[in-house]
């Protein structure tokens, strides 16, 4: 009977793995339901950026308070996560410390995990005082309530209690081998966990009961938050990673041009051009796609990704000057909206399939969640993009949209419609002729 415990623990892994492994596999569907876009380019610089802001947090550090206790945070909790490997190993084989053969190293590695997992515990603390109690407002704007709110709020708790699991663990483990009890040898060093098994009741079967409650807690609470990272914003754990690699290389400010729009106008500045000839095959192909995007199967694969990637941080909401007077555009919830919408999209297509979306859809679109005065606020500052700690790029989407209006629906605002009216026919966007432009002079 006494292997029952290791086969409940193998079941647990099987199924915390394997649902893990089944969203995962879900969310590279749906980012894949995104247009191709190509950046395979520059891999050094790629990689650089990857090293420096997904990795390093570089960009983190511009509001330092938060930078470091977010490093702390990041690299506690993924150096600490080093122990479920024995966890693992003690798990399936019933074996316990299996690691504490390497001695001093263990010794090291065990002491240097409680001190990080103490380090983890005070920013954690004083993250939510931030976001309870000092009110920090990027955390309180209209787009963050519900859901949004109790994400954030439910993984500062997860660390909370994973952390606290871990020291008691370790507390118990230290009473029980300093009574000799069975099976727990003699191992590891515990800077943080000895105060606190001071406070532990000394009876070795009490102290066994604690020891496992906490390791099994322990072990299960980090399979559901495995699990958990698929419905959070959490997610950026992982994706900030592929985020920054392929993200945009080109200067800030540069747009994409679509390609038949710009054959067209080099047409147009031709003078050799024969304005009647039948365009290229390519051409055609190009001009009968959709311009613009209004749904998220128009947006590119990366940019599902930064919706993806997100972490609802409101950093670039805080900076956009669109939102710091008040009009309704938050980036922030640009791109949560965009997320929401690719998993609507998505569940479709674990309902119906996917050739039935294609076919069908849902009649619903991203302009039902966004409206037309979110979309013209921005000033295409750029401002949201610079801010970004894992650099996505909210105003892409925004432009996409725009794109779609404009030329898909004819659906420009009246003054942009007369601006463009006034370059086509006056090569300026004033409403007087070219020939009057100098008029000012004489004034
Ligand atoms: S680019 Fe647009 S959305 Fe981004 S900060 Fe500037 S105004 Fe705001
Ligand atoms: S787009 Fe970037 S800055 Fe804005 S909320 Fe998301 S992660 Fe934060």
């Amino acid at each position: 009977m006494s292997y029952i415990p290791n086969i409940i623990f193998a079941i647990l892994l099987v199924v915390g793995v394997g649902f893990f492994v089944q969203n995962i596999k879900k969310i590279i569907r749906n980012i894949k339901l995104g247009k191709d876009l190509d950046r395979s380019d520059n891999p050094s610089e790629r990689w650089k950026n990857m090293i420096n802001i997904a990795l390093g947090q570089s960009k983190m550090t511009q509001r330092p308070v938060a930078g470091i206790l977010h490093f702390i945070d990041y690299a506690g909790f993924i150096i600490i996560n080093v122990e479920v490997i024995e966890i693992i190993i003690d798990g399936l084989f019933g074996t316990h410390r299996v690691f504490s053969f390497a001695g001093g190293l263990y010794s090291f590695l065990i002491g240097s995990f409680e001190i990080l997992a103490f380090l983890v515990l005070i920013s954690v603390i004083i993250f939510w005082i931030r976001r309870m109690i000092l009110k920090i407002p990027r955390f309180w704007n209209k787009e963050m309530t519900s859901w949004p709110k109790n994400d954030a709020l439910n993984i500062l708790y997860f660390e909370m209690v994973l952390m606290s699991l871990f020291l008691i663990m370790n507390a118990a483990d230290l009473n029980l081998q300093n009574l000799g009890a069975a099976h727990y040898v003699h191992a590891g060093s515990f800077p943080i966990s000895s105060y606190i098994a001071n406070w532990l009741p000394q009876s070795e079967g009490t102290l066994i009961f604690i020891e496992r409650g906490a390791w099994w807690i322990h072990i299960i609470g980090i399979f559901i938050f495995l699990n958990y990272l698929y419905y959070s914003k959490h997610l950026h754990i992982l994706l900030a990673f592929p985020n920054t690699y392929y993200a945009n290389l080109n200067p800030q400010g540069e747009f994409d041009n679509l390609q038949s729009v710009t054959d067209e106008v080099k047409m147009m500045l031709d003078p050799d051009a024969d304005p009647y000839a039948a365009p290229a095959e390519t051409d055609t192909e190009e001009i009968s796609e959709k311009f613009g995007a209004n749904d998220v199967t128009d947006l590119s694969w990366v940019q599902l990704m930064n919706a993806y990637t997100c972490t609802e941080c409101g950093r670039c909401t805080s900076v956009c000057p669109a939102n710091q007077t008040g009009k309704e555009l938050s980036p922030r919830a640009i791109m949560m909206k965009t997320r929401d919408r690719l998993e609507e999209v998505g569940k479709l297509i674990d309902k119906d399939g996917i050739e039935s979306f294609k076919e069908k859809g849902d009649g619903k679109s991203l302009f039902d969640t966004m409206s037309n005065e979110e979309i013209w606020a921005c000033t295409s500052c750029n401002a949201c993009v610079t801010e970004c700690p894992i650099n996505i790029d909210p105003l892409s989407i925004i432009v996409d949209l725009r794109r779609f209006l404009v030329m898909e629906q004819s659906a420009a605002p009246q003054e942009l419609n007369m601006m463009m009216t006034n370059i086509e026919n006056n090569g300026a966007p004033w409403q007087y002729s070219q020939m009057d432009r100098l008029n000012w002079k004489d004034e």
